[in-house]
């Protein structure tokens, strides 16, 4: 197969009418009022995914951790560019990767108009980016928080990180083997880490962006991100980008039932430091609250109202159940570091 037979057979699907997709030297997306967001991520083998994955799981979630960033600037999304560099061509992996990438497009309104496709002697490698649509004014930025707000988070955290940490130690990876997480799932019998696996592996590969509760939170919520690198790192950018802090309260960590499951010092632990998780954590003043959770009504997604903003800039500080520090907190995730 050529370059141009893969592209015109896996890259190439009818766009909305206005758009120029694929095909020619640049895409052309209408311009109109307000701002473009635009979002890129990479996404390596052997670092961000394993090369046996699920290809239409991977296809999915290229996309999904973009569309999470456009979400958490309430943005709605236009289209996207996918860059992919890949060691072989293979037609079967191909055409399950793109259904994935292609089927969360349309869900969203996001076609893939354009990209690049290259020979990778390093593994596969991707690179999505972005585009999407935001009035300025109410794109919810990271440094608009204020002291007194809420703080809220979307949908259930931790599930990924915990899914992860299991599919390592059935690859036989060293593991961090440090935290009261790790203690938990390496007494885990086999049987049970299965069990922990199978219930939370759907979270890892196949995020669901939070795309319309961003857009429904743009001029409700003052700050917005999403939890990429884990709860504490992320909303850690939130106080520091506001110059303020946050307390949050450990046992109200919305957690799935298999991570409710777990002794809870393993389960914060999943929550506050994991990363992958790609739900949103926003604060917006308590006036709003009724209005918050009528719009997690609409939205389908659970809104769990953690902690406050408190004017001392002082990081981010985690109470347990009988309100004393939550010492041992994990960091999040940092490439560098
Ligand atoms: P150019 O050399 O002008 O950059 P290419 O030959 O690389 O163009 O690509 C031809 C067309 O196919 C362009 O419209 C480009 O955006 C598109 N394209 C190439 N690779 C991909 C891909 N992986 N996904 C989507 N579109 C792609
Ligand atoms: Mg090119």
């Amino acid at each position: 197969m050529s370059e141009f037979d893969l592209i015109r057979r896996h890259f190439t699907r009818p766009v909305p009418a206005g758009i120029l997709g694929v095909g020619d030297d640049c895409a052309l997306l209408p311009a109109a009022p307000g701002a473009w967001a635009i979002s890129t991520d990479l996404l390596l083998e052997g670092r961000h995914f394993y090369a046996d994955v699920d290809p239409r799981a991977l296809g999915h979630k290229a996309l999904a951790v973009n569309l999470s960033d456009l979400a958490a600037m309430g943005a709605q999304p236009a289209g996207c560019v996918l860059g992919i560099g890949l060691p072989a061509v293979d037609a079967a992996w191909l055409d399950a990767f793109a259904q994935g990438l292609h089927a969360l497009a349309e869900a969203w309104g996001c076609p893939l108009v354009g990209g690049d496709t290259t020979r990778s002697a390093a593994g596969i490698t991707l690179s999505v980016t972005v585009f999407g649509r935001v009035d300025a004014r109410r794109a919810l930025r990271r440094n608009a928080a204020r002291p007194g707000d809420d703080v809220w988070v979307s949908g259930t955290l931790g599930d990924a990180d915990v899914a992860l940490r299991l599919l390592q130690r059935e690859r036989g990876e060293a593991v961090a083997a440090s935290g009261p997480l790790a203690e938990v799932l390496a007494g885990l019998a086999p049987e049970a880490a299965a069990r922990l696996l199978a219930s939370t592996r759907e979270r890892l590969e196949w995020p669901q962006p939070r795309v319309a509760l961003g857009l429904a939170l743009a001029g409700v919520a003052h700050a917005a991100i999403d939890v990429s690198d884990g709860l504490l790192q992320d909303l850690g950018h939130i106080v520091a980008a506001s110059g303020c802090g946050a307390v949050v309260q450990a046992a109200r960590l919305p957690l799935s039932p298999a991570l409710s499951a777990l002794p809870p010092a393993a389960a914060w632990q999943a929550a506050l430091g994991g990363g992958d998780a790609y739900e949103l954590c926003f604060t917006a003043s308590p006036a709003g609250r009724a209005r918050i959770e009528t719009l997690a009504a609409r939205t389908g997604v659970a809104l769990a109202r953690i902690g406050t903003l408190e004017p001392q800039a002082r990081g981010v500080r985690v109470l347990d159940a009988a309100g004393l520090p939550l010492d041992g907190v994990p960091a999040g995730f940092d490439h560098f570091r």
